[in-house]
């Protein structure tokens, strides 16, 4: 198989770099803005950028092919390990358990993972793009999340937030939350049991 390596570097840049922009913008929203500065820069990296060339698709992460082809992604182990907005990041061993466990996450990084999924959403869905969605792509995932249990509930109210009452609203929300630096005794929205949404 031939690999375009020119043209793939030309769109993974602009994709990464797209998608980093738009995450900034919603960072400085939510109150993070200097964070938001930093968010995936390590996607600039040779081990994560000559990856993301090699196994670029444009619809679907080249994690994935690489995945397929080795049995694991380096590029991802790589991203994973330092960059703190991934809840996938968030995993250390449990003495009383045992066993690699989920960590609950920093409210700022809960906030710039708010960030990064909304900004995902918009960039898949382009104009079929709505408030509804990044709620419902969290929730087809949610079954299978390794996520500290307190981590999972407040971003999932944060998205629902979105759904039901707009962007504006709840990035003024997150940016209170995140001033505190704690995780809100109360969900601004309850979370409930919703069947699965079909789309
Ligand atoms: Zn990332």
């Amino acid at each position: 198989m031939k690999t375009k390596y020119f043209s793939n570097a030309i769109n993974h840049l602009r994709t990464i770099t797209r998608h980093r922009h738009a995450v900034i913008r919603h960072s400085r929203r939510a109150g993070i803005f200097r964070q938001g500065l930093l968010h995936d820069l390590s996607k600039y990296t040779p081990t994560e950028f000559c990856q993301g060339v090699k196994y670029y698709a444009g619809t679907f992460s080249p994690n994935e092919t690489e995945r397929k082809e080795k049995g694991y992604s380096g590029a991802w182990l790589h991203h994973k390990g330092r960059n703190k907005h991934h809840f996938e990041f968030w995993t250390d061993y449990n003495s009383v358990e045992r066993r690699v466990m989920p960590v609950k996450m920093p409210v700022r990084y809960v906030a710039e993972m708010f960030c990064d999924r909304v900004a995902a959403s918009k960039i898949y869905q382009k104009e079929n793009y709505n408030e509804k969605h990044p709620y419902e792509y969290f929730q087809r995932g949610k079954p299978n999340r390794f996520i500290h249990p307190e981590t999972s509930d407040l971003l999932e109210s944060w998205l629902l937030m979105l759904r039901e009452k707009g962007e504006k609203e709840t990035f003024n929300h997150i940016k209170r939350t995140v001033k505190t630096g704690q995780y809100p005794k109360k969900l601004p929205i309850a979370i409930t049991e919703e069947p699965h949404p079909e789309d």
